[in-house]
């Protein structure tokens, strides 16, 4: 973040986008009321499944078990993820993380942040990710590990999603494998398009030998 906007930050506390009350962008009077929860269904087919879980058919396609889904993308939880991404994004990151905390249901070893693409990476300066992953892993009590790393990918962009299938093969890569290895993986990113992106994380992840592989996602577009 360019130093004028910590200061900035510093200086001017933030408000409840619902209430108005200083503190967070989301207070936790107001947190369960400003957005609507997902329902649980399959991230792949949007059948309903218990707990976010990939349903059985799609098992076989995907090394992800479970893919929890806080919200829906609108409303509170769409202007939470703008402002991560182009404006403050470290208070928008602690009440998303703070939604995404109450969709998990089962216990983790690590959390691990998707990589960003090193022209995303540039033009933000941070990753998003890796400030809702760390948030994370101070409310549900796992490591915050940056196990993943991602070669620059700027050609992806207008190229449709099978060639981005065959071009994404080798750009993730698992790194700091001793710490992933034999353990239940939480992925973190902040919203869901196809899934190709978690998949090729899950697929690295599991090729260092990660026991499991589930991901949480603010919301799924
Ligand atoms: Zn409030
Ligand atoms: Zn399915």
């Amino acid at each position: 973040m360019p130093i004028i906007k910590r200061l900035i930050h510093f200086l001017v506390p933030d408000t409840c986008l619902y209430c108005g009350s200083e503190g967070s962008m989301a207070c936790e009077g107001c947190l369960p009321w400003m957005v609507t929860p997902k329902s649980s269904t399959c991230f792949l087919c949007n059948r309903q499944t218990r707990d976010f879980a990939t349903c059985q058919r799609c098992a076989r396609k995907t090394p992800l078990s479970r893919v929890y889904i806080a919200g829906y993308y609108e409303g509170y939880t769409k202007e939470l993820v703008f402002r991560l991404k182009y404006h403050n994004g470290v208070s928008a990151a602690a009440s998303l993380a703070a939604l995404m905390e109450r969709r998990l249901t089962r216990d983790c070893d690590v959390i691990v942040p998707v990589p960003a693409s090193s022209r995303r990476f540039r033009q933000r300066g941070y990753n998003q990710a890796v400030l809702l992953s760390k948030h994370l892993s101070r409310q549900h009590g796992a490591p915050h590990v940056e196990a993943l790393g991602r070669v620059g990918q700027s050609r992806q962009v207008g190229v449709d999603r099978k060639s981005r299938l065959t071009q994404l093969q080798g750009d993730i890569y698992a790194r700091k494998e001793r710490l992933v290895r034999g353990q239940r993986v939480l992925l973190v990113d902040d919203v869901l398009t196809t899934g190709t992106t978690l998949h090729e994380c899950a697929a690295a992840l599991k090729r260092a030998g990660a026991r499991s592989v589930d991901a949480v996602v603010a919301a799924k577009h």
